[in-house]
């Protein structure tokens, strides 16, 4: 039997209704718009969709938008001084800054200086520590959207064998310590792993398989255990179509449930962020989310 969809762009309708109606109530409690800077350096294409789509989306959710657009010859003191003043602008609820940057430009130090109680992204050291603590404040969009697909399954993680390829900070890394809050048995695979061979050994015993890597058909059909739930997160375009890291079509025949690549993960991850800049809103005025 093929795999059940997970659709993630009705995920994201039926929580967007609700994140429009908490934009409401918070405008009117606090009289002061929702606004989303998002910082974005050169020309990067799949950075411009993403941006379109939040710009999209924070207009649907009655979320203010405000594009810091520089060129790829930007400073990092440029960067910084911008990063200052949305800190300090009371008007600004949150900031994304977006990758990748160009080589001059120091993502940490750039990290570390944006205010956690403005990270809407999650990325900053405190907002991802507190991922490794168990307790998600403001946590990356991505691994949000993925943690949402997998429980729209309904499935019970405890013992489950999770594996996750792709050890990014973004999405591999934090999607791991929230599956393990969960109680699921982690493996994390990565370029290594591939390099070693032993990457379809691990894809094989997966319960639960996120791969985030960006290569299209990295993980053949054949791989998926019959049953699994499949988390796609990958993103890249093959003779001008948007397609994930996972064989679909031999993959959907195998797995128990499967993203599809547009519609899974992507539209999700927007309504995260819309989602973390409602926490952020309230973070800000009330110490509470
Ligand atoms: P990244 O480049 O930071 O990390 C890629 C990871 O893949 C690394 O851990 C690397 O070790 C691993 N890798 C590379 N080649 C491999 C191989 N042959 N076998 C196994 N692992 C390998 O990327 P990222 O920021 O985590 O993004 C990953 C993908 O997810 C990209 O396609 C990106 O566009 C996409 N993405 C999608 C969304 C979304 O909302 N749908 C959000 C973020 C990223």
């Amino acid at each position: 039997m093929p795999a059940k969809i997970l659709d993630g762009r009705e995920i994201a309708l039926k929580l967007g209704e609700h994140i429009q109606k908490e934009v409401v109530h918070l405008k009117q409690r606090f009289g002061q718009p929702l606004c989303l800077a998002s910082l974005f350096i050169g020309e990067n294409p799949a950075t411009k969709l993403y941006i379109t789509a939040q710009q999209k989306v924070a207009s649907q959710m009655g979320i203010e938008f405000q594009l810091c657009h520089f060129p790829k010859n930007v400073t990092q003191k440029e960067i910084l001084k911008l990063v200052d003043q949305l800190n300090k602008a009371p008007e600004v609820t949150g900031m994304i800054l977006h990758f990748p940057l160009p080589e001059q430009i120091r993502r940490s130090e750039i990290l570390r200086r944006v205010s956690p109680l403005k990270d809407v992204d999650g990325l900053t050291p405190e907002n991802a520590g507190q991922v490794l603590l168990g307790h998600v404040r403001i946590g990356s969009c991505t691994a949000q959207a993925v943690m949402e697909l997998i429980h729209a399954t309904k499935i019970n993680l405890r013992g489950k064998e999770a594996v996750i390829v792709g050890h990014s900070e973004l999405v591999g890394k934090p999607v791991g310590l929230m599956l393990l809050e969960q109680l699921a048995t982690v493996t994390t695979c990565h370029i290594a792993t591939d390099e070693r061979g032993i990457l379809a050994d691990h894809v094989r015993r997966a319960e639960i398989l996120v791969v985030a890597v960006g290569k299209p058909g990295l993980i053949k059909g054949e791989w998926i255990r019959p049953g699994a739930v499949v988390i796609d997160v990958g993103i890249s375009r093959v003779d001008g179509k948007v397609v994930g890291d996972v064989e679909y079509e031999k993959g959907e025949q195998r797995a128990g449930f499967i993203t599809p690549v547009p519609g899974g993960v992507g539209p999700l991850t927007v309504m995260m962020l819309m989602r973390n800049v409602v926490k952020a809103y309230k973070f800000q005025r009330v110490k509470e989310a």
